[in-house]
């Protein structure tokens, strides 16, 4: 019950209109779009514009609706909006998402990559990283391989010797994002890399929080739709 102080109660969007005042075109709440990628109803009215965004093309709206009706059901995450930019302050950066505000943001070559269902499963899961419990986040650290030392009464904490991406040493949470865009990816390459980690993912914590988070939108009705998830293999 750890993650209920970040949970936020909404109600599904039933219609929307655009910051500029547009409404959002029909085929984007229309049945064409529902029956073509699922949940398109729910992520479509969170694709927006803002004064830092440019306006979405119907292709790239379509491309990912595509992408994010392909994501694991506990990745389909409550996020408040969707923004297409121009590009990045990082150099290369296809994708970011803003934890606090639960925004994700894809700039111009976000659209010309063709690993784009690896890049949002990356920026889901940086959102995913706010859910984890405390235990959670030290069973992931250990299995990962993140050290911890004290010297002089000072703590070091180390990044794994062998890390699954080089930026992965940058923090707990980029690591965490980097672990499940490669599991997503590839379930037996990534248990080959670490098999730790693959059984800490296997495990069914990832479906606890998604149950958690439907159940409190009140979405899901009883607790053995859950166990009946977590048995699965996934
Ligand atoms: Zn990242």
């Amino acid at each position: 019950m750890h993650i209920l102080a970040v949970l936020i109660k909404t109600h599904p969007v039933s219609s929307y209109v655009r910051s500029d005042g547009t409404p959002v075109s029909s085929y984007l709440k229309g049945d064409y779009c529902k029956e073509k990628w699922g949940k398109a109803d729910y992520w479509g009215p969170r694709l927006k514009d803002n004064k830092s965004s440019r306006p979405w093309k119907r292709q790239e709206e379509e491309l990912v609706l595509k992408l994010l009706s392909e994501m694991p059901e506990w990745l389909q995450l409550q996020i408040n909006a969707i923004y297409r930019k121009d590009k990045s302050e990082i150099i290369g950066n296809s994708a970011s998402a803003n934890v606090r505000e639960r925004t994700i943001a894809f700039y111009n070559i976000f659209f010309k990559s063709k690993d784009g269902k690896q890049i949002i499963s990356h920026e889901l899961s940086h959102i995913l990283y706010q859910s984890l419990s405390p235990k959670d986040l030290l069973e992931f650290k250990d299995a990962s391989g993140w050290t911890v030392e004290v010297k002089d009464s000072k703590i070091f904490e180390s990044p794994p010797k062998k890390v699954i991406k080089s930026d992965s040493t940058h923090s707990y949470e980029e690591d965490f994002a980097n672990n499940l865009e490669i599991y997503l990816k590839s379930k037996n390459q990534f248990k080959k890399f670490n098999s730790k980690t693959y059984n800490f993912l296997i495990k069914g914590f990832l479906y606890e929080i998604y149950y958690l988070i439907n159940f409190y939108l009140e979405l899901l009705p009883n607790p053995s739709y859950w166990v009946a998830k977590t048995s699965a293999k996934f």
